[in-house]
């Protein structure tokens, strides 16, 4: 940590050159606590992130604010909603995780203050800095659907893979479940992963086929969204998927409340212009909540009309604050937001920082690179992967649009290896270099 005297010359540097670049660091100072990297959430992006600058930086000047105990690997939860992982095996401490180097400041943020570089937490303290990550990730807003709070206290058969508290319902409910409507939501907002919600569902039906449930099970897919996936290649295959196996999709269909005294789930009809209302018998009911960003930064003058953090979608600086950067969910970056986008992140963010910490421009560009492993049963799984454009940048040179085998075991087995032990210290830049080897230099 460094206080009202700049500790180092490299500190001394990088305060000089922010200055000089129009911003000033100044009022910073007179908080007790002042970083040259202040790291604002310590999740996926917000950790690799911090990995990447701690040693470079050296010890005191870099934090992390996260005020969790735990680390998740939250693409593991469609695993533990299926009963093919636990929860354990998806979280470490958060203490393990950060790197030894960096400090961890176990409080929520609760206030931004660019102008002045600063950062309140709930505790009341005011922390400053030279540079800032936001890297909050998404809010799970559960509480705006009507009765669905009560239900998962009440109903054993209404769940969520969505939240640590939930994803331990998914299988147990899958178990007891003897027949009737299971359904499957997809709300009427961004969300991250948006693969999930139906990849539980394609497990679900797998599950209940080998238990010889699935003829008495009506599959019902509802989501808010006009298509079944963004991606004109993989939506297609996943619509020969649902028609073979006799899942009913219903579009632009939003979950607005649950009754689980009467079991009953109410959807508004998004292209209805007065707003009508199906309800529907469920037996299970799987819930992917509305999300946004997270209230503290959707309240503060970092966002965008929306709600995300305001930043350049290709250098991921900050469209107002040189001094910021954003990483993860919460940005305003148009991909679809996935623990591969941060990874892909990371490394732009890492040369970018870099530069503008030199003195220099941030000049690397995110092409959008994201993935999204659609597991489409036990041993199935159709790995995708896109750009900005929803043009597919797969790593492997066979059609990735193909349920494969070995794709989910690269799902199940080695991505969370590769997340813990590379991605985490900071060593993992997502797979462009790999596809490039892969594809003899012909891919982008
Ligand atoms: C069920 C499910 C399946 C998924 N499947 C996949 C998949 O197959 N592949 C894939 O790539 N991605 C998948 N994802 C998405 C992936 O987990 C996220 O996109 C990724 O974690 C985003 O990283 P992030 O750093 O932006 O946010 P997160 O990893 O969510 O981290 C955000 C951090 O910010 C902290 N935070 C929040 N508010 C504050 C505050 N006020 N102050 C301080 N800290 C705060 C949180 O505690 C958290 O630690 C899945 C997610 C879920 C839930």
């Amino acid at each position: 940590m460094s206080t009202l005297v700049p500790l180092s010359r490299r500190t001394f540097t990088v305060i000089r050159q922010s200055s000089r670049r129009g911003f000033s660091t100044s009022g910073s100072y007179h908080s007790k606590k002042h970083y040259q990297l202040l790291v604002v959430g310590g999740g996926s992006g917000g950790c690799a992130t911090a990995a990447k600058f701690a040693g470079r930086l050296g010890k005191g000047h870099v934090a992390v604010i996260d005020p969790s105990e735990m680390h998740y690997y939250q693409p593991m939860w469609t695993l533990v909603g299926a009963g093919l992982k636990t929860l354990q095996a998806s979280g470490r401490p958060m203490q393990s995780v950060l790197p030894s180097s960096c400090d961890w400041i176990k409080d929520r943020a609760v206030k931004f203050d660019p102008d002045s570089c600063m950062v309140t937490t709930a505790s009341g303290e005011q922390i400053g800095y030279d540079y800032l990550v936001v890297a909050m990730g998404m809010q799970l807003n559960y509480s705006q659907i009507k009765g669905l709070p009560e239900a998962f206290r009440v109903d054993k058969s209404v769940c969520s893979n969505y939240w640590s508290e939930t994803v331990t319902q998914t299988f147990p409910a899958l178990e007891a479940l003897q027949g009737g409507n299971a359904i499957f939501t997809f709300p009427n907002t961004p969300i991250k992963c948006a693969g999930a919600p139906q990849k539980i569902m394609y497990l679900a039906d797998h599950y209940l086929r080998k238990a010889g449930k699935r003829d008495k099970t009506n599959i019902i897919y509802n989501t808010s969204l006009g298509v079944i996936f963004g991606v004109k290649k993989y939506a297609e295959r996943l619509m020969d998927i649902v028609k073979n196996r006799n899942i009913e999709v219903n579009y632009r269909r939003s979950l607005v409340e649950v009754r689980p005294d009467k079991k009953e789930a109410v959807f508004v009809d998004l292209d209805s212009p007065e707003g009508r209302t199906e309800t529907y018998q469920y037996s299970f009911l799987h819930v992917t909540p509305p999300m946004s960003a997270p209230d503290p930064l959707r309240q503060s003058s970092l966002v965008n009309p929306d709600g995300y953090l305001d930043v350049n979608k290709e250098t991921l600086q900050h469209v107002k604050y040189p001094n910021i950067f954003g990483i993860g969910d919460c940005t305003s970056v148009p991909t679809s937001k996935t623990a591969a986008a941060a990874a892909a992140q990371s490394g732009i963010l890492k040369k970018n920082l870099q530069a503008v910490m030199s003195g220099g421009k941030a000049q690397s560009q995110y092409d959008g690179y994201t993935s999204c492993p659609l597991l489409t049963g036990n041993n199935k799984c159709i790995l995708a992967e896109f750009d900005f454009a929803g043009q597919p940048l797969e790593t492997f040179p066979i059609d990735q649009g193909k349920e494969r085998r070995l794709m989910y075991h690269m799902k199940k087995d080695f991505m969370p290896e590769l997340y813990w032990n590379v991605m985490l210290k900071g060593n993992w830049n997502g797979p462009a270099l790999t596809r490039k080897m892969l594809h003899l230099g012909l891919s982008k």
